[in-house]
């Protein structure tokens, strides 16, 4: 028998039984060992009861002062509140208290209006659907909390949106100390929308980063109401900027990301990251490698491709973009000698896929030229060449949780209401006591080992 026993200034008080626990004396099996799940979560539940009735007890015999005149208060009358707690939905009973001397009522609590459930419960089911599907979550909390009423999966996503919605009034708060340079990365990424019209929402993902670690990630989906250059100038505030800070910022090649940059205030053009640039000469190294040698001239050829694009990505890398096109001439002017094959009609053929990638390469560095720098001389400087990290954050924040599944379909409202809690989660500002939930991605570069 398991007896709660309230222990006060004068000693013992009164006592409460909550259960009864019956487990078996010998452990001949290995599942009689300790408490179940099922008895635990029974235990806490009566607990919590227990402790919420000695609270209410508690608050029951204060007499707050009236805030409008100061004078005394008389208990009213009593009001049964049902919350959700993670130990169970309590019955609270709580005095209303009427003013002997003006007659106004004064609730005596400071809860939000409408409160059914306690914080900890709703920051810990934001937490869970952030990570993963409201079905998932709901089944989750249900396997491991004595949580009962109304913690269906729809419940949860309405709980969860709201949170959502809330945390687009979250102010920063600006540290003390401030930063000296701040590097702010944009990507994009997208989901699949379960609106008419479109079959993919564009969701804008990003972090910004000090010199010093100090880091936060922000995302929205477009025109979906979050304006991603509020967001972008917050996370700036909340690692520090100042009118004197350094803003370095990388994106990919989408103008409108760098549109988004300059409205937000980082007025340095951005710097195209290393990240997409190496994604692109990596597929051109796949393709050169898989070409075939069935003849001494087809060797010479493929020898002088795969050299071609070690040396195109050593003269990218080293800000030498303007005699990419050498390269780029080079490969072509050899490309003839895979022409010819059986299936060569195909764009699977590798001549084919060659000299796709290469044409895709050549207007890529064409069009970007603008914000192509020595990525080389950066590198070496200690500074950063791309945008990896966000790639990290946009799995983390986006991939995992919204495109893991084909069939995952989302309106824009409600994937970019879902989209802040990670978000928060992330940044530590969903509430005190979850903090950082994910260890940021280091990346390293690979390829440049051969590169430099
Ligand atoms: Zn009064």
């Amino acid at each position: 028998m398991l007896r709660l026993v309230k222990i006060g200034a004068e000693g013992e008080g009164p006592c409460a039984d909550i259960m009864e626990i019956r487990r078996p004396d010998d452990l001949v099996d290995i599942t009689n060992l300790g408490l179940t799940l099922a008895e635990a979560k029974l235990l806490l539940a009566g607990v919590q009861r227990e402790i919420v009735a000695a609270q209410a007890g508690g608050h029951a015999v204060r007499r707050p002062e009236c805030p409008r005149c100061d004078g005394v208060c008389r208990v009213k009358d009593y009001r049964d509140h049902a919350v959700a707690t993670l130990f169970g939905v309590v019955t609270v009973r709580l005095p209303r208290f009427r003013c002997a001397a003006c007659g106004g009522i004064e609730a005596g609590i400071a809860w939000p209006a409408h409160c059914r459930s306690t914080p900890e419960l709703d920051r810990l089911q934001a937490h869970l659907c952030a990570l993963m599907t409201y079905r998932t979550a709901a089944g989750l909390l249900e396997q491991m909390f004595p949580v009962d009423a109304g913690k269906h999966h729809e419940t949860l996503r309405r709980h969860t949106l709201r949170i959502g919605e809330a945390l687009g009034d979250y102010v920063a708060t600006r540290p003390e100390t401030a930063a000296v340079a701040i590097a702010v990365t944009l990507d994009s990424t997208f989901i699949r929308s379960c609106e008419g019209g479109v079959r993919h929402l564009e969701v804008r993902v990003g972090n910004v980063e000090t010199q010093s670690g100090g880091r936060q990630v922000f995302g929205a989906v477009a025109k979906a109401g979050t304006d991603i250059r509020a967001l972008l100038r917050r996370n700036l505030d909340a690692v520090g900027r100042t009118e004197d800070t350094a803003l370095t910022a990388f994106t990919d090649g989408c103008p409108g990301l760098r549109r988004i940059l300059a409205d937000a205030g980082v007025a340095e053009p951005p710097i195209l990251d290393w990240f997409h640039i190496a994604m692109r000469l990596q597929h051109l190294k796949q393709i050169a490698s898989a070409l075939p040698v069935d003849d001494p001239a087809r060797v010479a050829a493929k020898a002088l491709i795969v050299e071609e694009v070690e040396r195109l990505h050593w003269r990218i890398w080293n800000g030498k973009a303007k005699d990419a096109q050498i390269s780029i001439d080079r490969i072509r002017a050899v490309v003839h000698h895979f022409q010819g094959e059986p299936d060569q009609r195909r764009s699977t053929a590798p001549s084919r896929k060659l000299w796709t990638a290469l044409r895709a390469l050549d207007g890529y560095l064409t069009s970007q030229s603008a914000w192509l720098v020595n990525y080389a001389e950066r590198h070496r400087a200690g500074l950063r060449v791309g945008t990896a990290i966000t790639e990290g954050t946009a799995n983390f924040l986006v991939n995992r949780r919204m495109n893991k599944s084909q069939q995952m379909r989302w309106s824009r409202r409600g994937a970019d209401l879902l989209l802040q809690v990670p978000c928060a989660v992330y940044n530590g500002t969903l509430g005190s006591g979850f903090g950082q939930k994910f260890q940021p991605v280091n990346y390293t570069y690979p390829q440049m080992a051969t590169a430099a």
